[in-house]
């Protein structure tokens, strides 16, 4: 199953994976995290959603 890698120092915080995830299993305080990894699906919607391209969708 497909996972997101999220990049930390490029991370801004703004929530939108979080938002975009069908899941919900990405949590936001100081950067985005994947709170629940085994209920990810590996749909890519957040890496989608992210404005400045933090998020990658890895094997
Ligand atoms: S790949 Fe899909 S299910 Fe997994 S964290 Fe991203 S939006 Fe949520
Ligand atoms: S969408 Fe991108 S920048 Fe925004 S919280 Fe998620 S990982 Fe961080």
């Amino acid at each position: 199953m497909s996972k997101p890698i999220i990049d930390a120092d490029a991370c801004i915080a703004c929530g939108a994976c979080a938002d975009a995830c069908p899941m919900d299993v990405i949590e936001v305080e100081d950067v985005a995290t994947v709170a629940n990894e085994d209920d990810c699906v590996g749909c890519g919607a957040c890496a989608d959603a992210c404005p400045v391209g933090a998020i990658e969708i890895e094997d």
